[in-house]
């Protein structure tokens, strides 16, 4: 007799990944049960008074361009659940020391425009992208398969397959060299790596297309939003349920696991085939974040003034500076002068501060596992480009690697991106494979970051994983 089956399909985990999943299934009609390990949902997007008491910081994510740009986001009705997103005045600025620097606004002409000698080079790279960006983004955004247009996308890739270092060759000014190279760096990858021009192209673009914004009140309401209206839809969630085994999963045709492939391999052991395990086992995490929370008495005082105006800040100074920071940290090594990305949200949303007071974010990069405290080193970064910004500091939380892996199992060794972004896993990860979803035990599926398209808020892998469960299991296809 079959068994008898509580729910159509389980998904663990609420990070964005869990979400869309488990919004792709209900919304086919499904019953949809998701299990998530700790005491609220949201996984990389929560926020939270991790400093003083009313200061809201946003625990992981911060800055949304992927969120924005994602084509199963950008379908669902979030706004009706409580999601606004806040538009900095400037996407994205790159200080130099002194008050020079570049800036990554949300129009490209404006972008182009402050670049000078390099305005024409920055338009002929991105315009073309920029013009087939919807279709671009739900190309590039999932596994490999058959393109729809595959000259568009052979004419990305040939961009986009380079190092960043060797896209970046093309602008003659140190300005455009180092936005770009800024940008890129979100690859955590040396910058010599190929596909690291993708992070930066992909980045770049959906900045251009839906800007690099911030969440009114804090990421988890983006988490709420999500959670919401997969309720509405009928869905059921339980928190403080952390699933170590597969005989905790309650009985259902399918279960997708919003867990990296560490993880899938201590739940699932003996279940899957031994050849599936090993490739698992080879799985390859990329570099650990070292991150910082500071309560501020003010504004950062950064010298340049589009940095004072930017929801993002890259630190770093130039392309090579980043490259040789980024290489450092491939190699093992702590640098001297790291590259931080920072964000400054309560600057354009009051709900996040008490009047007059800031929070600030940022993280570097370090090797996976680093025990290094980077503080002093991230602090003298912002120094450089803003002096004076410590006497503002009120309080401080620092985050290592460790502490985001127990806070959270998904970042195996601080690795926020749920494993190296590299050639032979960015499209491919967790194994080699042209459905990474599925499993090698028919109706279980992986649908974390460690699925492609990869790390951010974007929500696409966990897509991804429930439309194949959707065509394999319940003989459904999606859109
Ligand atoms: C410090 C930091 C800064 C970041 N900044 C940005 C940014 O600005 N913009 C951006 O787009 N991205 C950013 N990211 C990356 C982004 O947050 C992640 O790539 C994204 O959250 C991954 O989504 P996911 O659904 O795969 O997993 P996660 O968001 O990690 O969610 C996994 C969920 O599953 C739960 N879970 C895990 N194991 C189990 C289990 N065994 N049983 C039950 N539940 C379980 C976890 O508790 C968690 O809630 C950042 C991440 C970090 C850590």
């Amino acid at each position: 007799m079959a068994e008898q089956v509580e729910y159509d399909a389980v998904v663990v985990g609420s990070g964005p990944n869990g979400l869309a999943a488990a919004i792709a299934l209900q919304r086919e009609g499904l019953s949809v049960l998701m299990l998530e390990a700790k005491k609220t949902i949201g996984g990389g997007m929560r926020s939270g008074e991790i400093t003083l008491p009313g200061f809201i910081h946003d625990i992981c994510s911060s800055a949304h361009p992927m969120a924005t740009t994602s084509p199963f986001f950008r379908t669902l009705p979030l706004e009706q659940f409580g999601l606004t997103y806040i538009q900095p005045e400037i996407a994205a600025a790159h200080p130099f020391e002194g008050n020079k620097g570049a800036t990554l606004h949300r129009s490209l002409e404006s972008t182009a425009e402050a670049l000078g000698e390099d305005a024409q080079a920055y338009r002929s790279l991105f315009q073309p992208i920029l013009s087939h960006w919807e279709q671009l983004s739900t190309e590039i955004l999932g596994p490999l398969r058959i393109p729809s247009d595959p000259l568009l996308l052979a004419r990305f890739g040939i961009k986009a397959g380079l190092s960043a270092t060797h896209l970046a060759s093309r602008f003659k000014t140190t300005r455009a060299r180092a936005l770009f190279g800024g940008v890129a760096a979100h690859a955590m990858q040396p910058l010599s790596a190929l596909t690291t021009a993708a992070v930066g192209l992909v980045l770049t673009a959906a900045g251009h297309y839906g800007g690099w914004p911030g969440v009114e009140g804090g990421t988890q309401k983006l988490a709420d939003a999500l959670g919401s209206y997969f309720r509405s839809l009928g869905g059921v969630i339980e928190t403080e349920c952390e699933i170590t085994s597969l005989k905790q999963v309650p009985p259902s045709r399918a279960a997708l696991f919003d867990v990296s492939p560490k993880q899938f391999l201590r739940i699932a052991n003996s279940e899957l085939s031994s050849n599936y395990r090993w490739q698992l086992e080879r799985f390859r995490y990329g570099m650990g974040a070292f991150k910082i929370d500071w309560a501020l008495s003010g504004p950062v005082p950064f010298l340049h003034a589009d940095a004072r105006r930017a929801g993002t800040v890259h630190l770093g100074g130039t392309l090579e500076e980043i490259a040789r920071s980024e290489y450092e940290v491939s190699r093992g090594r702590h640098p001297e002068r790291p590259y931080v990305l920072l964000t400054q949200q309560s600057l354009f949303d009051a709900t996040r501060a008490p009047a007059g007071k800031h929070t600030l974010w940022a993280y570097c990069h370090v090797p996976n596992g680093s025990t290094r405290d980077m503080t002093e080193k991230i602090e003298s970064q912002i120094e450089r480009y803003a002096p004076g910004f410590r006497d503002l500091i009120l309080a401080t939380t620092v985050t290592t690697p460790a502490d985001l892996e127990a806070y959270n199992a998904n970042y195996v060794g601080g690795d926020i991106n749920g494993g190296s972004l590299d050639l032979r896993q960015l499209f491919t990860r967790p194994t080699l494979s042209l459905s990474p979803y599925r499993t090698s035990r028919p109706g279980l599926y992986l649908c974390s970051a460690s699925t492609p398209p990869g790390g951010g808020v974007h929500g696409m892998c966990g897509f991804h994983a429930a439309r194949l469960a959707l065509e394999e299991v319940f003989g459904k296809s999606s859109n």
